[in-house]
């Protein structure tokens, strides 16, 4: 009788003895939160990315929205992003009351398609409504094309604020992603299915000091402590100053240790999760499936496998789906258009406002990729994907 073979899920972290025992750690000394290693892992993933400052918050999604605010978006303020990712790329210029829009992708990698983009700005020029800040998403840990995007800010003077939940670990042109050479911020995500976890975490990166200070202070109340920063004078020793309104949204010391110990694997990580697509594309080349190609110049961290069909027929993902799951293989579709979730219809979005994005979602989908996956596991799960519906 054939044994049922084990689930395999699109991702899952990777936890070590080290790590337990860093956070162990933590948890038998003094500071559980507001203590010394959300700094050191601050400077570590700072350091490791080589930007000036790393500000750390509970959440990505937390990290985009003070991002935001520290940019200075507000109400009748523009935000751009596209609808091929995660919907917290979108709701953080929702947060700030501020208008979001999106540009469409290229339906070959889910990326934002830099022409359309120019030719956004171009039109939004001429009507004056240029976005005050626009939020490239690196899907999948492939790199956009930053260079490209970088000039555009330049020219039509928007900030840009990379969306790297994906790619932490991964270069681009050799440099890593988050040093913010084309950008003025990057946010990295550390939730357990991303590429190294807190927990729950997120961490922004940035070269301009009056943005990281900003952000520091936004995370915590609003609340400084510094007294050369103070506006007021200083009553006393106890005192502190809420300068704006702020929130709770700091990371504390068991996520920080957690984090300190997974960066320490992050370039081994990023190269198995490399080695096994390497392993997909061996495996796929010359099926009717294919694996969605590496930017030009980037290393990925190689966060999803994405693999594309040629079939968009209504109804053909939900068979692949669930043809899949009843192999026991966990896929998921990264990602169902933002503009068309009910929140974002009832702003006025609707189908065919970006077709791109919304074919995107009819032909892709991500397979399993995860330190540890097994060579016999990648074999079942080519198998098992050739076998579904084209
Ligand atoms: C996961 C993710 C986020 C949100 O991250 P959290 O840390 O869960 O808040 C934002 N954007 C993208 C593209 C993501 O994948």
């Amino acid at each position: 009788m054939n044994r049922p073979e084990e689930f395999i899920p699109y991702g899952r972290q990777t936890v070590t003895a080290d790590d337990i025992e860093s956070v162990v750690e933590v948890l038998k000394g003094e500071w559980l939160t507001q203590g010394p290693l959300v700094p050191t892992f601050e400077k570590a993933v700072a350091e490791k990315v080589g930007a000036r400052h790393g500000v750390a918050l509970n959440s990505a999604t937390s990290a985009l929205h003070v991002a935001c605010i520290a940019m200075g978006v507000e109400s009748g303020d523009s935000v751009w992003t596209t609808p091929t990712t995660f919907v917290a790329s979108a709701n953080c210029a929702r947060y700030c009351s501020a208008e979001i829009d999106f540009v469409d992708v290229s339906a070959i990698n889910g990326l934002i398609d830099t022409k359309e983009l120019a030719a956004k700005l171009e039109r939004a020029r001429t009507e004056g409504k240029l976005p005050k800040v626009v939020i490239p998403v690196h899907l999948a840990g492939n790199s956009c094309e930053m260079v490209e995007i970088f000039r555009l800010s330049k020219e039509y003077g928007f900030l840009i604020l990379e969306d790297a939940s994906h790619a932490i670990g991964g270069r681009l042109d050799g440099e890593y992603i988050g040093n913010c050479r084309y950008s003025h911020a990057t946010v990295f995500s550390f939730h357990p299915v991303k590429i190294i976890t807190t927990g729950e975490g997120g961490l922004v990166t940035t070269n301009i000091d009056s943005l990281a200070t900003r952000m520091r202070l936004l995370r915590s109340h609003g609340v400084e402590k510094e007294e050369s920063r103070f506006i007021g004078r200083k009553e006393g020793p106890w005192h502190y100053e809420q300068q704006v309104l702020g929130f709770n949204y700091r990371m504390n010391d068991i996520q920080a240790a957690l984090g300190l110990s997974q960066l320490k694997r992050l370039d081994e990580i990023v190269e198995e999760r490399n080695r096994i697509y390497d392993e997909y594309e061996r495996l796929l080349t010359g099926s009717h499936v294919r694996l969605v190609k590496r930017s030009p110049g980037c290393l990925s961290a190689m966060h999803l496998a994405i693999v594309q069909f040629k079939d968009e027929g209504k109804d053909v993902q939900r068979i692949r789906y669930e043809s899949l799951l009843r192999k026991n293989i966990g896929a998921q579709l990264h990602y169902s258009p933002v503009h068309l979730q009910p929140y974002y219809r009832r702003l006025g979005f609707a189908e065919g406002d970006f077709p791109e994005a919304e074919r995107y979602s009819r032909i892709s989908m991500s397979i399993p990729i995860y330190p540890g996956l097994t060579k016999k596991e990648i074999e079942r799960v080519v198998a098992s994907v050739i076998s579904v519906q084209g």
